[in-house]
């Protein structure tokens, strides 16, 4: 199940490590190199920081995928803390606090030897970035890709957002994604009546359940289960994509 680049990558870093916030938030620490990690979209400020000190990491960046408040309101205050550096979204940048470097589709985040390949992905907003790790086979989607879910529609369109899908849908379906809230169960009981006879997703939905009742996370997820039961990723179309958004927002 492990490819060989996944344990090269993992010689180094340990997986990401999960800070939970506010209502259903997930930040995410990332290790990178002994003693040093980046942050993915702090929502908050205090259990970030204590998270770093328990682990014996020092937070060096952070990493913002768009501009929504759960998403940056620890920016400033970690960044006094810690004098970090901020990497966030070129379309957004005069809306991320503390930002130092703006980036867009294409550029490179570099931590240590881990890269990461910016994807540019507005749809939930208009600049929204996603940021994918090709060795260590992570994605940080923010909030444009959950499980069996995605997000909604504030800045962009329906096309937008079939786009930026089938962006994400093309990266290797081992990728394990890292979304920023733990809305799985709700996405879950909107894709059963979006795709009734889908039976990858029945088994899914009753996995999620059975998670969620004892209290467990059920992120990150793989990419692979994502083609095979989330309705937003398995639209064939924008408009039926668009439909299927629209009968959430109301579900
Ligand atoms: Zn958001």
């Amino acid at each position: 199940m492990v490819q060989e680049s996944t344990q090269a990558a993992s010689a180094v870093i340990a997986r990401p490590i999960r800070i939970p916030a506010l209502s259903d938030n997930y930040i995410w620490l990332l290790p990178y190199a002994a003693g040093r990690a980046a942050v993915i979209d702090p929502a908050v400020t205090e259990p970030v920081l204590e998270a770093a000190a328990a682990h014996g990491l020092q937070i060096t960046h952070i990493l913002n995928t768009h501009w929504h408040p759960d998403h940056v309101g620890g920016n400033a205050a970690i960044k006094a803390a810690t004098g970090c550096t901020i990497i966030g979204p070129a379309r957004e940048a005069a809306r991320i606090p503390g930002l130092d470097r703006a980036v867009d589709e294409g550029d490179q985040v570099t931590l240590g030897g881990l890269v990461a390949d910016v994807l540019f992905v507005g749809a939930h907003t208009a600049g929204h970035i996603a940021y994918h790790f090709p060795t260590a086979h992570l994605l940080f989607p923010g909030d444009t890709l959950f499980a069996m879910g995605c997000g909604r529609l504030f800045e962009g369109s329906a096309d937008d957002m079939f786009r930026a899908l089938g962006k994400l849908a093309r990266l290797p379906a081992d990728t394990e994604i890292y979304c920023a809230h733990e809305y799985t169960l709700s996405n879950a009981r909107f894709a059963i009546t979006a795709e009734p006879g889908n039976q990858a997703l029945a088994a899914r939905f009753a996995a999620v359940q059975a998670a969620r009742a004892k209290g467990l996370a059920t992120v990150p997820f793989r990419l692979s289960d994502e083609l095979e039961t989330n309705p937003f990723v398995r639209a064939t179309s924008a408009d039926e994509l668009g439909k299927r958004r629209t009968a959430k927002d109301a579900f």
